[in-house]
């Protein structure tokens, strides 16, 4: 959540700031601000609303610049407003934030009572106001942040300039991410891969405890405060159409669309020879062998894919698997025993509630296995083992790509330890893998292209409810609670998932004419029972869509039918899955929502 970009160079900062926060801004869009050094002072311009909003200031194009900050909020402590936009100012510190400084009250208390004054309700500017008294006693930008970052608790990424030190952007972080880069015109600070990848593809994934200073002479970093070094750069092979819209109206559409390519890119790495085969990610199977059950932990989309996971977990390979929400792990932590595999998923790889299960499920010694997609990040570092999903930059607020990919993955996982435990043929996995790696990408490639029609038509029907359910049973009921998810984040519908079979025990009162209830049905052995209860929901006046398989019995109790193409249960999984999304899809473009940001929300949530 919220975005950082930091830069230093030969060309203007001001352009090189406000093109970095257009590409950022998917990560937080309230409030927006830069600040950059000029003539030997460092001038700020900031304000509530997005990029747009702050590229219309005067004082922006009065602004010259080879050096400064920006941030793209979304906002945790404080109203959006233009008092509470970052950057922050105290003395001679100038800063942007993301994250929570958890301890800012009693900091704040501290520094007044030391004769610092704050102007906005942030906890960001408190950590300004910290870092200046301590600047002020060291006199060294340095010691000054290791010593501010020892007295803060929670999490933070931080861009910092100091008005005496011209030329030069610092940086430090804790939980939150925070990368660098160098390109032939200067140094990049940015909380994200995608806002330098216009300029370059060299980057260095700054570690927690370590602080960089980006100058006219370079990087450098410095671990512990003690040795400086230069940082030894990667190279991404992301490029930077991979976060352009490439002729779609939204990121949500293009990346609905590249699901099937990401599909092959998730799988193709983990099959050899037909069957599946993790050495591509470093792990043996003897270390599949050794998993007696299954943890997963994750939140939001995440979570449902863990849903969907367990499910085929304990359907294929037969190992007992229960699903988490991360914020609650914790606090509530289920009950372990040797052989416990704690899996946990997190698109951005810096989801901090997930992050946080990660560091307790560590430190009652279990072993991790993380699905992360961003490569390289916190989760994808700290776990013992990490299987990336390779889906690509998603831009988009509401996931797609990444939940399908999570869901491939875990397709793959629960096919391995079927393989490791023996509990499926060689020849059943040969048709699953095959069935993943061809037939699924291309029956939801073809299924996407020709219902475009079908899903807007229906759209129009949905986007004048207040209020909608989705039921399913088995992995249809897993697959649902994402269905309802994806349609609240972005059309604002309420909508609430029912197994099918539960709505009748109390929820049916809602039930009235009209209602819009969309039950998915694609497990054949499940069919009778959920006709039933799509027969009890339209008997009480309710408006039925039906995404069923094309050889379903019973296409015709419903108002609407979506057709699913497919013989494997992964073809019609996925192609369940596209249906869903792009009803929601297509229902919030019908209510005009802003569909890329929908309000209130961020991408990578980086806060607990
Ligand atoms: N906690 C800070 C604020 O509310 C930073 C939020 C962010 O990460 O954007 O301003």
């Amino acid at each position: 959540m919220c975005g950082i970009i930091g830069y230093i160079g030969n060309e203007n900062a001001v352009c090189k700031l406000t093109e970095g926060l257009s590409v950022l801004e998917y990560r937080g869009y309230d409030s927006v601000g830069i600040a950059v050094e000029s003539d030997g002072e460092i001038k700020t311009v900031k304000c509530r609303g997005r990029i747009d909003d702050l590229k219309k200031k005067e004082e922006l194009s009065a602004l010259s610049s080879h050096c400064g900050i920006g941030h793209t909020r979304w906002a945790t402590h404080g109203a959006p407003s233009d008092t509470n936009a970052h950057p922050h100012r105290s003395g001679r510190v100038t800063l942007v934030h993301n994250g929570i400084i958890e301890n800012y009250k009693e900091l704040k208390k501290e520094l007044e009572a030391a004769g610092k004054s704050f102007v906005s309700e942030t906890d960001s500017e408190i950590a300004a106001g910290l870092l200046d008294v301590c600047y002020l006693e060291s006199k060294d930008p340095v010691t000054a942040i290791l010593q501010c970052a020892r007295k803060l608790t929670g999490s933070y990424a931080l861009g910092i300039l100091f008005e005496d030190r011209p030329g030069e952007v610092y940086a430090v972080r804790c939980g939150s991410p925070l990368l660098l880069a160098s390109s032939e015109d200067g140094c990049y600070l940015a909380s994200d891969m995608t806002a330098f990848l216009p300029f370059t593809k060299k980057y260095y994934c700054l570690a927690e405890g370590e602080i960089a200073c980006l100058s006219a002479e370079g990087a450098t970093v410095h671990r512990d405060g003690m040795s400086a070094f230069s940082p030894a750069w990667s190279i991404t092979d992301l490029n930077a159409e991979a976060a352009q819209k490439g002729g779609y109206p939204h990121f949500m559409l293009k990346e609905i669309f590249e699901q099937p390519r990401a599909i092959v890119n998730a799988v193709s790495v983990r099959a050899r020879n037909g069957l599946p085969d993790f050495s591509h990610d470093g792990i043996d199977l003897d270390f599949w062998r050794s998993i007696q059950r299954i943890q997963i932990v994750a939140c939001g989309s995440a979570m449902h894919a863990g849903l969907v996971g367990a499910g085929l977990l304990e359907h294929y390979a037969k190992i007992p698997t229960t699903v988490h929400v991360a914020s609650e792990y914790r606090y509530n932590p289920p009950l372990s025993s040797e052989g416990t595999l704690v899996l946990l998923i997190s698109q951005s790889g810096e989801t901090a509630d997930t992050l946080a299960a990660l560091r307790y499920a560590k430190s009652a010694g279990l072993p991790t296995l993380a699905i992360v997609n961003a490569v390289e990040t916190t989760i994808a570092r700290e776990a013992d083992r990490r299987i990336y999903t390779y889906a690509g930059p998603e831009i988009a607020v509401a996931t797609t790509k990444g939940y399908c990919t999570q869901a491939a993955v875990l397709y793959m996982i629960a096919a391995q330890i079927a393989l490791a435990r023996g509990k499926m043929t060689e020849g059943h996995l040969r048709e699953m893998i095959h069935s993943l790696l061809t037939a699924a990408p291309a029956a939801m490639e073809r299924f996407l292209s020709e219902k475009r029609e079908q899903f807007v038509r229906l759209a129009g029907k949905l986007s004048k409810a207040e209020h909608m359910f989705y039921i399913g049973r088995g992995l249809d009921y897993s697959l649902s609670m994402e269905a309802s998810l994806k349609l609240k984040e972005i059309s604002y519908i309420h909508a609430e998932s029912y197994a099918a079979g539960e709505l009748k025990h109390g929820t049916i009162s809602l039930v009235e004419e009209g209602t819009p209830v969309i039950a998915i049905m694609t497990e054949r052995d499940l069919y009778d029972k959920t006709e039933s209860n799509v027969r009890e929901v339209a008997s009480r006046g309710a408006y039925v869509i039906l995404i069923c398989r094309e050889d379903a019995p019973s296409a015709k109790v419903s108002d609407d039918v979506i057709l699913l193409p497919g013989t494997s249960d992964a073809e019609t999984l996925f192609c369940a899955l596209a249906a869903v999304q792009m009803l929601a899809y297509e229902t919030a473009r019908a209510r005009g929502c802003d569909i890329d940001r929908p309000r209130n929300l961020a991408k990578s949530v980086t806060v607990e």
